[in-house]
């Protein structure tokens, strides 16, 4: 039992040693914008969060020292710098005594007017109060993470919450915030555990028949089942990754196909300089985009040409090539008066061409192997009507004219492109969480490596050294733990508190 014991205590161990090296300081922050705006928040955690409130009160009243707020109620007050006794401003104030706070300590809100010069003075104010200090970036959901309010897949959800620039990532930012990744890793951990115990259990009291054989049979069977469980949450075509991050979409193609023309239709500005001369994009031009609630990194890139003896051009093909590399989605563009001779009764007249041309520029098909490649052929407003008929009618390709575009062809281009980003994001779903970082797909890989491990060590008529196979059991349980933060993993929690604001 004593593995059992050492999982379980490895939370509470962490927890401990981190809050008490940091936590008796009370700290503050402007956890809004720093920006002239109608209501300014700011708040405090820690334990000195009742003192600091009553002074700020207190100059306004003779009572204000023995001031009782209750829980989460509003109260209009007056707030007062403690030391000059001066009115600063009248605002609301909220009290969250601590543990059923944010931070799972005492915290305090003061919703003030959002002008530079009360919220100066207001913070000038609280740093006049004792025991408090200026809170660090994401020091308030550092607290709470180690107050044991939130795992690292919560933090890490609020985190990509405030980053959230379109509606599929606000949805799925906001699942994982809620818990929906934490509970399914958790209920995988538990699991994990109880199996790591029951072999406890058998290594211990088998010897004295205390304990049946069937139980190592059980516990292969829950293993398998947890096992197929993950995999099947990693067979995900990286959706969650891609929505989180942006789609990235690559536009390559010759040079003078209209790539740039593409991007600044795209994107409804002059992103990309159009003209009529070869070679003008050299690097690569990015952009994001919110296509339809998905978020899209577009990157324009250097015409792709057999040959050229040009220093800057070559270094420029050589990026496009990597951007290929780089992408999930990309447009192939081409001069629709190139793609005429393409059968339109051969199913796969498309996927031909687009080998064709990536193997005449020297592009390895493997570099394209896990990313969508669709056609664009450009310029449809120089082919004759048959022709643009007969181009129409081709499947895997989108047709358009950059340069003098239709109402209804262009609404048809973004409807196709729009239900691409669809297919390579999906749809964010409670009961379905995705993986939105790469350190959970490493972790949970490995963690099934390590139960394929102990599957494989273990035969029925085999006995196994089962201390070496308790340790895989033990190490897959730490995989999942590594992802929530039930370890101590300071690696990943500088990486992870790094991109908060401050104030949050
Ligand atoms: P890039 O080199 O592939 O980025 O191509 P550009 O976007 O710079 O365009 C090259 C030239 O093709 C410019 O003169 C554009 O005006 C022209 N062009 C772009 N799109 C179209 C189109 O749909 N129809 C026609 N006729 N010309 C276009």
């Amino acid at each position: 039992m004593a593995l059992l014991r050492n999982i379980s205590n490895s939370f509470c161990r962490i927890f401990q040693r981190q809050a008490s090296s940091d936590s008796a300081c009370t700290i503050y922050s402007l956890s809004s914008g720093h920006v002239k705006c109608g209501v300014s928040v700011i708040r405090l955690s820690g334990p000195r969060t009742k003192q600091a409130l009553r002074a700020i009160i207190a100059s306004g009243s003779e009572n204000g020292f023995e001031f009782e707020p209750k829980p989460r109620q509003a109260y209009l007050k007056s707030f007062y710098h403690p030391v000059s006794k001066e009115m600063i401003d009248r605002g609301l104030l909220l009290w969250f005594p601590g543990p059923a706070s944010f931070t799972g300590e005492d915290a305090c809100e003061f919703q003030v007017h959002g002008s530079l010069a009360v919220i100066a003075a207001m913070l000038d104010a609280l740093g006049q109060c004792d025991g408090l200090r200026p809170a660090k970036p994401g020091e308030f959901t550092k607290r709470a993470f180690f107050g044991g309010k939130l795992d690292l897949t919560e933090v890490e959800g609020l985190a990509d919450l405030i980053h959230a620039e379109t509606e599929a990532q606000r949805k799925q930012a906001l699942l994982q915030s809620t818990g929906a990744l934490a509970r399914l890793y958790d209920s995988w951990r538990k699991r994990l555990i109880r199996c790591a115990a029951h072999l406890e259990a058998y290594i211990d009291f088998a010897e004295e028949e205390q304990i049946e054989g069937g139980v190592i049979l059980q516990l292969t069977r829950e293993l398998n089942a947890v096992k197929a469980e993950i995999k099947d949450h990693l067979n995900d075509q990286r959706q969650g990754e891609i929505l989180r991050d942006g789609v990235r979409t690559c536009i390559v193609g010759a040079p003078n196909v209209g790539k740039s023309s593409l991007l600044n239709m795209l994107c409804q500005r002059s992103v990309s300089i159009v003209t009529p001369l070869a070679g003008t994009t050299r690097d690569i031009i990015e952009t994001m985009h919110n296509f339809g609630g998905y978020p899209v990194v577009f990157a324009d890139t250097a015409g792709l040409r057999r040959q050229t003896s040009d220093a800057i051009e070559l270094e420029g093909m050589q990026r496009a090539k990597q951007c290929i590399n780089q992408s999930d989605l990309i447009l192939l563009v081409a001069d629709a008066r190139e793609l005429t001779t393409l059968d339109s009764s051969q199913s796969k007249s498309v996927t031909y061409y687009i080998e064709k041309y990536l193997n005449d520029l020297d592009i390895p098909l493997a570099l394209c192997n896990d990313k969508v490649v669709k056609l664009v052929a450009n310029k449809t407003d120089t082919l004759k009507t048959d022709e643009l008929e007969n181009l129409q009618k081709l499947s895997n390709i989108l047709t358009i004219s950059c340069l003098k575009p239709t109402n209804e062809a262009l609404q048809e281009f973004l409807h196709a492109l729009e239900l691409q980003l669809q297919q390579l994001c999906g749809a964010p779903r409670a009961e379905h969480p995705r993986i939105t970082h790469m350190r959970y797909r490493q972790q949970l890989e490995r963690c099934i490596e390590h139960i394929d491990i102990f599957l494989s060590d273990y035969k029925p008529d085999v006995y196994p050294d089962m201390a070496i196979a308790a340790q895989k059991l033990r190490q897959s349980v730490r995989c999942i733990e590594r992802i929530t933060g039930h370890v101590s993993c300071e690696d990943i929690l500088d990486v992870v508190f790094k991109d908060f604001c401050i104030g949050k």
